[in-house]
């Protein structure tokens, strides 16, 4: 086995990419997967070389071959010019956030972003001046009115985690650019294999590793893809933070890697089945799901996504809160729980009321989010059939 060129490198489809990113057998003794390397101080070997940081590593916070690896994979798998690590999701959008602004700058937010981004806004960065203004995530080429000559950075979502609108990112990106601002992008649910961030306008692209990179619930890691233009500054501001991800996450998230679109490709299969059978429901009012050609956003996804996930919601007929209490406490196969993103079927009851700013949420009916994991279709089915059976009955 010869080692692969770059060239070759370039033309690989992804699948093939994922097997071998961010892997060089030749560099591991000719084992298949790189150790886990954990490590503070890196010693050089004269004054001479310390002094001028001579050495492809020179401290711990500064980069590992474990790092690296993580790193290089996911620019390839981005096409982004670099990215970097953080310990987790939320930190990679900080990360993304502090890279773009500046006190005095003006944001706007989409309304459907991650709750702990608003938080994040709505705290931190208020306390450094930065003013974030919430957008109506369908804005699409609108959002031209909403700029100010202040606007450093949009941050764009799509799908919104729990109501699932979609947004036009190619025309926010071009009236972003147009202004000087920096488009960011939450990509978790999509993931560079099925929304490829970099070529459809976005500058800073965030993946939550924490859910389908990791894929078994058992890490936390985020990542920060850059294209050339932010590159320098996104690593610029990470230095300054050396808001690292541990070793044993970035092994068991390169793991993760090597199976990602097999795994993204099945929570597609299962997403669509799990979201027809509730369509064909009289219990469920709506199903918000990109990829049903029903959802507002369907012509969006169609156009400039790859592919759908595993995660949507329901919106149900009018119950009580008894009765979904009953419906959910009861189901043996869906667990209760944040996150996302593993092997294993969840659900939560939600309600975006409580937070949003610039959009009414009027579902209309009890929401239920469901993350469908790779159980068998039946057996789930099954559990919820029973569920709506205690919904019915009222609790
Ligand atoms: C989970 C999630 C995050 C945060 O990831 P953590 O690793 O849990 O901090 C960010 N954005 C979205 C859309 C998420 O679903």
């Amino acid at each position: 086995m010869t080692k692969l060129t770059s060239q070759t490198r370039k033309g690989l489809k992804s699948r093939t990419r994922l097997v071998n990113a961010g892997r060089d057998v030749s560099e591991q003794h000719g084992f298949i997967n790189m150790p886990a390397w954990r490590g503070s101080t890196v010693v050089f070997p004269t004054v001479e070389a310390l002094k001028g940081r001579k050495a492809r590593y020179t401290y711990g916070t500064k980069g590992t071959p474990s790092s690296e690896a993580l790193e290089q994979a996911w620019s390839e798998i981005a096409g982004a010019q670099t990215t970097v690590l953080a310990p987790t999701g939320l930190a990679a959008v900080t990360l993304a956030l502090l890279t773009a602004v500046k006190s005095g700058d003006h944001i706007l937010v989409s309304d459907s972003a991650y709750g702990p981004t608003r938080h994040f806004c709505d705290t931190i960065l208020k306390r450094l001046n930065v003013e974030a203004q919430y957008y109506d995530p369908y804005v699409g080429a609108e959002i031209s009115g909403l700029m100010r000559s202040s606007t450093s950075a949009v941050l764009v979502e799509a799908p919104g985690s729990q109501s699932f609108e979609m947004q036009d990112i190619p025309a926010i990106a071009e009236v972003a650019h147009a202004r000087g601002a920096c488009v960011i992008m939450d990509n978790t649910w999509a993931t560079p294999l099925f929304f490829p961030p970099h070529e459809r306008g976005v500058d800073l692209a965030i993946e939550a590793g924490t859910k389908y990179l990791s894929g078994h619930s058992d890490l936390l890691i985020g990542l920060v893809s850059a294209n050339p233009a932010w590159a320098k500054r996104l690593r610029e501001t990470f230095d300054a933070f050396a808001m690292c991800a541990g070793p044993d996450d970035i092994f068991l998230a390169l793991r993760g890697l090597r199976t990602m679109e097999l795994r993204l490709r099945e929570a597609e299969r299962q997403g669509l089945g799990l979201a027809n059978w509730f369509a064909a429901r009289s219990e469920v009012k709506e199903v918000l799901h990109p990829a049903l050609p029903g959802h507002r956003g369907h012509e969006i996804w169609k156009r400039d996504f790859l592919g759908s996930s595993g995660l949507f919601s329901i919106i149900l007929n009018p119950a009580s809160e008894k009765a979904v209490a009953a419906m959910l406490d009861g189901l043996e196969l869906f667990g209760m729980g944040y996150s996302w993103g593993g092997f294993e079927s969840l659900v939560i009851p939600f309600d975006c009321g409580t937070y949003r700013t610039a959009t009414k949420w009027a579902p209309g009916g009890p929401a239920l989010r469901f993350q469908v994991g790779l159980e068998d279709m039946s057996d789930l089915t099954a559990d919820l059939v029973k569920g709506f059976a205690r919904l019915q009955a009222g609790g």
